[in-house]
């Protein structure tokens, strides 16, 4: 097959993992980055450029479609789907899955275990909206944010009323979460492809902080989990139309809860903890799905 890896960098450890498996599959690979690309949109034959030609046809194409550039990414993304190529994971899916409140909300219609969350844009709710996730303390966390930069834990009532009250003042959309103590700072990162969780691995925050991301200094563990963990992780993934993903899940005293579903889950934590061949995964399924003209919501 001819592959495409829409990434912006060849060398980061993911598009690296998964150049790799393709090409040990026998496959031709490409690296494009998205922001290079250009559309030409029109009545007869949608395409891609790139520096001055026009792209050749691609059997699949794997999204790894950074955050800041969802809006670009997903609309490229879309001309291929457009074309026929298979993505990996589709454009609406993935724009689906940068909403946090969108992916709640889709995830709560299906009755998917969630920490209660609140959402309102006056601060005349402040106090209502406390009450319902339980009072203090709480999670506030900004819908923009990534890598837990913008997750606040408020310990006291009075904090969370004040942190509240400021982002709002800043415009900046919000959401208040009941605070899963229980979790003990942990949460298991489930990796999904297809119907199956193929990896998983619990991160545990550093001492004195809650916020469990790699990114924050947290530490990753293999962990065995619960059929209901399995399950929980497969449906979030499925509800959001993605193929490949990486669910997010706290352990609390109801069973397992959803925090977050990433349609672009970074491979490097989760193959050094697991010893596990990811990128040789995520092929062999591209190998055993893909068809042209799959695309299941043809960007609507
Ligand atoms: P981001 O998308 O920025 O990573 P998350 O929502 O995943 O933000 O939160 C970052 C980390 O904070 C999580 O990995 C988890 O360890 C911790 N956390 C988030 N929400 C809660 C919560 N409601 N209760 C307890 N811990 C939480
Ligand atoms: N195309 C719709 C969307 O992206 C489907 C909505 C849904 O999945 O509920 O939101």
């Amino acid at each position: 097959m001819r592959i495409a890896i829409l990434s912006r960098n060849a060398k980061l450890y993911s598009t690296r993992r998964l150049i790799e498996a393709a090409k040990a599959n026998g496959h031709e690979v490409d690296v494009l980055d998205p922001l290079r690309c250009y559309m030409d949109i029109n009545a007869r034959e949608p395409l891609v450029h790139m520096k001055g030609d026009i792209l050749p046809y691609y059997d699949a194409i794997i999204p790894r479609i950074g955050a800041s550039i969802t809006f670009f990414g997903t609309a490229v993304l879309r001309q291929f789907e457009m074309i026929g190529t298979y993505p990996l994971n589709e454009s609406v899916a993935i724009s689906r899955s940068r909403d946090k409140l969108r992916s709640l909300q889709l995830l709560s219609r299906k009755g998917i275990g969630l920490p209660v969350t609140g959402f309102a844009s006056q601060p005349h709710d402040i106090p209502d909206l406390i009450d319902m996730v339980g009072g203090a303390p709480l999670v506030i966390k900004l819908l923009e944010g990534t890598q837990g930069i913008g997750v606040v834990l408020a310990e006291t009532r009075q904090a969370a009323e004040s942190v509240i009250e400021a982002f709002m003042g800043l415009k900046s959309h919000i959401m208040v979460q009941e605070f899963i103590k229980e979790a003990g700072g942990a949460d298991i990162r489930c990796l999904v492809i297809g119907d199956k969780v193929i990896a998983a691995m619990k991160r545990q925050a550093r001492a004195g902080e809650f916020r469990s991301n790699l990114h924050r200094g947290g530490s990753a563990q293999l962990v065995k989990l619960t059929p209901a963990e399995r399950s929980t992780a497969v449906k979030a993934a499925k509800t959001m139309g993605l193929n490949v993903a990486g669910v997010d899940i706290l352990r609390s005293k109801h069973g397992p809860l959803v925090m977050e579903v990433n349609s672009s889950p970074g491979l490097e934590g989760i193959e050094v903890a697991t010893e596990k061949d990811v990128a040789g995964q995520i092929i062999k399924f591209i190998e055993n799905n893909a068809k042209a003209h799959r695309t299941r919501t043809k960007g609507k």
